[in-house]
């Protein structure tokens, strides 16, 4: 028999049991090996967001309008995407500032403003209570229907209860009060059990992820008793559901007018939701351990969200079709279908299915509250009363902790005073809508706050207090005045009668629900008082500083501790911090810092501006960042950017960028360098071959007369008895062999001489018709001794050439030497011919009817040392030099030389030489 001290027995053994989770992780947490740092764990933990509302409201809200209820959790579902650029931007950002609360990111943004921190603390209290007045309604209401067990009767008809003096007081109140209590005492022993006051809870969330399952197991559960033992399995609930006239409808959700709208802006909010609701932001942001823990999150937290969400119209459909004679509310089928049957042990875990889903909201929401109160609302108004004197306090972290008890008791009782005074107007989803609209409000100075840096910290205050003031007008107002506490006229007929001031339909906006309506509306006002007000507005130099840390959080890296100037010590800013987070905690903190930068210890450490922001950021995680700034710019004095460091900053940037510049086209100029040197030494490379190649050439043309010239004058030396002819003979030999050397020698030196660029040039102007016959008379007598005929052909006028004269005979000399040479005699003929080629050259053949050269070997002829030919014969006659000087004196005066020939047919070797510049000068035919 399910015994009412069963079921109060089974609750208090439940919490226990979480306890004792919070307990050993805690303990695992300071042995250094934490449990949560799990993905799994984490998303588990964010499954804080199905609370008793979806374990029974949804169900309830199910039966009314079927398919309704699945926004709320399409909306989570959706926002995943979102989750890798703004969850992650969040979660960046609160690392580096140790944020501790939403209030305290939003604060921290424009310029860590105390006011707007506070503001975000009123509204999150506010329009978070609805939403606490549900879980203690839900819980509250658990506990009447199951203690009633075996009978089925709802709590509000459960009679009422003498209390001392305020008269009588329904029971289910009564049991609200204590359930708000004990759910105090509990939060208070989760959350604020340490002295150390940090923004992590790792106890609180290890049993959040285990309440997580304990809920999803009990609903599957229920939901697989509904449907496969109540019924037989999907297809035979929703066949007989759609049997029934009354119950189709409900399946056929988006036909109804206005359902379209609704459903979006119902996703809309329950995106907004999963990021903006405290407790969200508490196990979202502030709880993580691991950036990438939301990569696993981003796939087992909608898993999770289909998992609680699949029985939901079952439970619905079945409880509606069992309990056809009606009279239960629907919302409170997940306990009243076992129990009908009878089912103990189900309807027990049930029950604690639904104070799990209940507590794990209640404790992670009022810690975040609480955290919020105490960091953006009490400690920033104690500081201004106080000032400084309460830095001097020696019991602070006993203050922080009972100004945080404090608050979570408040936060509850006010959870319950809202239940009592508002809390039967609606059903439990509608009570959670309320709550979802109010924490929509942070979305823009948030959202906007990480993507926008121009917004500004009025702009976020005129967003909130416009968005929240319609808000209170269109949701909080109508659930007052629902619940009896004043006229139902203003909601009715608007304020003053005025039709387009009626709260539910502003502006004569009608065919939504309310909550669409109520969103709509105070998205409208938030964003263009965010807008209009920010854009108008000027930024203080805080607030950009602030901006700038959240809106390139992924660009940023270092320390950022410039704008403080400290005008304390060392032992001063470590007592400060002791003071708030215990001195143990703080010399260990100061130590690390300290070694961190290659120190031995702390008193090595300096009081400059990093150590001073390194405090700071300390105690924000303490405090949070508005409180923290305050508490430091006691000991420490903000730079104030002036206009002469922004003119230093600037004249600092313009030097980087001149040095820059210089740098780089100094380096432009060594690239240069280095190109050319890189030439110059391929250059000198080739040289160096050419010259080993020349050398060597030129020692072996030596040797060879050398030989001859030696070996006759042994011969000489060595027979004195020689007949004179020989000796005539010998001698002879001698001589024509040292002026074939000297001949060599000199050639050798006039080529060494040609290619150093080393020979004198005396360029004249030369009439070549003179210097052709000149040449042609002066080798007259070689001509006749070999008997080959020779003719010059002049023409009558010829441009004067730019030119050497000694130069050009002697290429001329060379070429007529060569000719006669290859002639045969009594056959041979040369002729030079003289002609104007074109207006800018003078052209020179010599040609001649000899052997003629191949034409593999028209070019090499002009090669050092180069003689073709039968060599045996003919060799002795030249040094192979000769072609080379002429073709290395022609290039140097601007021409070109040449050979055009066929073998046996004769060779003709011709020249061109540059006319002189001045048109005038030509040299007129001798009359
Ligand atoms: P060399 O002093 O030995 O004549 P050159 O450089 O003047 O050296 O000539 C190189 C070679 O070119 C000669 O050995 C010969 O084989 C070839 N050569 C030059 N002139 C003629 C020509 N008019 N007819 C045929 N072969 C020639």
């Amino acid at each position: 028999m399910l015994e009412s001290w069963v079921v109060v027995l089974a609750s208090f053994g439940y919490i226990g049991l979480l306890f004792a989770i919070a307990y050993w992780a805690d303990r695992r947490k300071s042995q250094g090996r934490s449990v949560i740092a799990s993905p799994v764990i984490y998303s588990l933990s964010l499954a804080v967001y199905a609370t008793a509302w979806t374990f029974y409201g949804s169900v309830g809200r199910a039966a009314h309008d079927g398919v309704g209820f699945l926004p709320i959790y399409i909306g989570p579902t959706l926002t995943i995407v979102l989750w890798w650029f703004v969850l992650r931007k969040m979660l960046r950002v609160a690392k580096q500032a140790r944020i501790t609360s939403l209030a305290d990111f939003i604060a921290s943004r424009y310029g860590k403003s105390a006011l707007l921190g506070g503001l975000v603390t009123v509204i999150a209290v506010i329009g978070i209570l609805p939403y606490i007045s549900l879980q203690l309604k839900a819980v509250a209401s658990s506990f009447q229907i199951v203690f009633q067990y075996p009978e089925l009767v709802m709590p509000q008809e459960g009679g009422v209860m003498p209390t001392l003096d305020a008269g009588p007081m329904p029971i289910l109140k009564v049991t609200a009060f204590y359930v708000a209590m004990f759910m105090a005492l509990f939060t208070i022993a989760f959350g604020t059990r340490h002295l150390d006051v940090s923004e992590r809870h790792e106890g609180m969330v290890a049993a959040i992820a285990f309440e997580s399952i304990v809920k999803l197991v009990a609903f599957l559960a229920v939901g697989i008793y509904v449907t496969f033992f109540l019924f037989d399995g999907f297809g035979d609930l929703f066949g007989q559901a759609a049997a029934r006239a009354d119950l189709a409808p409900l399946l056929t959700p988006l036909g109804q007018p206005g359902a379209l709208a609704n459903w979006s802006w119902m996703t809309i909010l329950s995106m907004l939701a999963i990021l903006f609701l405290p407790r969200q932001f508490q196990v979202a942001v502030i709880e993580n351990v691991e950036e990438r823990h939301v990569n696993t999150a981003a796939w087992l937290f909608p898993l999770y969200m289909l998992a609680i969400n699949v029985f939901v119209l079952p439970i619905a459909f079945g409880g509606l079709l069992v309990f056809s004679q009606g009279g239960l509310d629907p919302a409170s089928f997940v306990l009243t279908l076992p129990m009908s049957r009878h089912m103990e042990a189900l309807t027990l875990l049930v029950f604690v299915g639904g104070i799990s889903a209940a507590t794990g909201m209640v404790i992670v929401e009022t810690i975040a509250l609480s955290t919020m109160v105490s960091n953006d609302l009490i400690m920033p108004l104690m500081l201004r009363w106080r000032g400084g004197r309460l830095a001097q306090r020696a019991d602070l972290p006993q203050l922080l902790l009972n100004i945080r008890r404090g608050a979570i008791v408040v936060i509850l009782l006010l959870g319950y005073f809202y239940f009592v005074v508002a809390g039967e107007a609606y059903a439990l989803v509608s009570i959670g809508l309320v709550s979802f609209a109010a924490v929509a409000q942070f979305a823009p100075a948030l959202l906007g706050g990480l993507y926008w840096k121009g917004a500004t910290r009025n702009g976020a205050l005129a967003g909130l207090s416009a968005g929240f003031a319609v808000w209170l007008y269109t949701l909080l107002l109508p659930a007052f005045a629902k619940s009896g506490w004043f006229g139902m006229e203003v909601v009715m007929d608007g304020p003053l009668g005025i039709a387009l001031l009626k709260p539910t339909q502003l502006f004569g906006l009608t065919g939504l629900d309310q909550t669409t309506h109520a969103m709509i509306w105070s998205m409208v006002a938030n964003i263009a008082a965010y807008v209009a007000v920010s854009v108008t507005g000027r930024q203080s130099a805080a607030e950009h500083s602030q901006a700038t840390l959240f809106v390139d959080v992924f660009t940023q890296t270092g320390e950022r501790g410039g704008h403080w100037r400290a005008t304390t010590s060392v032992s001063a800013l470590q007592t400060l911090l002791g003071r708030f987070i215990g001195p143990a905690r703080a010399a260990e903190l100061f130590t690390t810092y300290a070694k961190v930068r290659g120190l031995k210890s702390a008193d090595e450490l300096e009081a400059d501006a990093n150590l001073v922001a390194f405090a700071e950021l300390q105690l924000a995680g303490t405090i949070g960042a508005a409180s923290a700034h305050t508490i430091v710019a006691t000991v420490a004095q903000e730079e104030a950017l002036g206009i002469d460091e922004v003119m230093t900053i600037i004249d600092e940037a313009s030097h980087v960028i001149a040095y820059s510049h210089k740098l780089e086209q100094k380096s432009q100029e060594l690239e240069r360098a280095t190109r050319e040197l890189r030439a110059a030494n391929e250059r000198l490379t080739e040289l160096a071959r050419l010259k080993d190649e020349f050398v060597a050439a030129v020692s072996h043309e030596l040797r060879t007369p050398l030989t001859s010239i030696r070996a006759f004058s042994e011969i000489l030396h060595d027979h004195p008895d020689l007949d004179a002819g020989e000796r005539q003979r010998f001698l002879g030999l001698v001589i024509k062999e040292s002026e074939r050397l000297t001949r060599l020698i000199n050639q050798v030196l006039d080529l060494a001489k040609l290619e150093s660029g080393l020979a004198e040039w005396r360029t004249v102007d030369v009439d070549l018709r003179e210097l052709v016959a000149d040449a042609v008379g002066a080798t007259s007598q070689i001509f006749k001794a070999q008997h080959v005929s020779v003719e010059a052909t002049l023409p009558a006028r010829v441009s004067l050439v730019r030119a050497d004269r000694d130069r050009v005979m002697q290429v001329l000399l060379n070429l007529l030497s060569n000719a006669v040479k290859f002639c045969e005699p009594e056959r041979g003929r040369v002729e030079v011919r003289l002609a104007q080629s074109d207006d800018a050259t003078v052209r020179v053949d010599v040609a001649d009817n000899g052997c003629g050269i191949s034409r593999e070997h028209q070019q090499v002829i002009f090669e050092k040392f180069r003689q073709v030919g039968d060599t045996l014969t003919q060799k002795p006659a030249g040094t192979g030099l000769g072609l080379a000087i002429c073709r290395q004196i022609v290039s140097r005066l601007g021409g070109r030389l040449w050979v055009e020939s066929e073998p046996g047919r004769g060779s003709t070797f011709s020249f061109t030489l540059p006319v002189a510049q001045a048109p005038a000068r030509v040299a007129q035919a001798a009359e």
